[in-house]
């Protein structure tokens, strides 16, 4: 399936911005270029969280549930798009906005509670009410903190 060079910058110009594919995906790949939008890895995902983004291309809805890293978009895809022997399956990064309900003085530690690897932090030096640090080393981008905060203050992106 083609589609035309003025469609595909867009895409590419997109691409620069939030928009976050599928993990393990190969160092530098083209993906709307390489990407047939077979729509197998959205099939396969059990978090449902791969949808289908503009010009049909799967991203990830971290609004949904986190990425378990389970490998079944990997395993079900049939194009050569990823490298499975990459230290990160990528390189997502938790950011938290001024939204924080500790900002509002109440008090909330559930996107905290939700951080398996332990990336979002508290430095109460001053106040108990502040919001989350993220330790970038320690996140891993799974995405776990998004759906469980209440007022949406949390993004995940490529760490560009
Ligand atoms: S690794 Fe598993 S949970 Fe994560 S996007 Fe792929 S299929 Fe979904
Ligand atoms: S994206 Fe995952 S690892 Fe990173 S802060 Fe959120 S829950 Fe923790
Ligand atoms: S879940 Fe949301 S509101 Fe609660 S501490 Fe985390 S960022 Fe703040």
């Amino acid at each position: 399936m083609s589609i035309n060079l003025a469609r595909r910058s867009l895409f590419r110009r997109k691409e620069q911005n939030n928009v976050v594919r599928l993990p393990w995906l190969k160092a530098d790949l083209d993906f709307t270029e390489m990407c047939t939008r077979c729509g197998d890895c959205t099939a396969a995902c059990p978090e449902q969280i791969i949808v289908v983004g503009d010009g049909g291309f799967p991203e990830i809805d971290f609004s949904v549930s986190e990425c378990s890293f389970c490998k079944e978009c990997v395993n079900h895809c049939k194009e050569d798009l990823f490298d499975l022997t990459q230290a990160q399956p990528w390189a997502n990064k938790a950011t938290i906005s001024n939204s924080c309900l500790n900002l509002e003085s109440v008090y909330c530690r559930s996107c905290a509670e939700s951080c398996e690897t332990e990336a979002l932090a508290f430095n109460f030096t001053n106040t108990t009410f502040v919001s989350p640090d993220v330790v970038l080393d320690a996140c891993n981008g799974c995405g776990a903190c998004v759906s469980i905060c209440p007022v949406n203050a949390i993004l995940v992106k490529p760490n560009r």
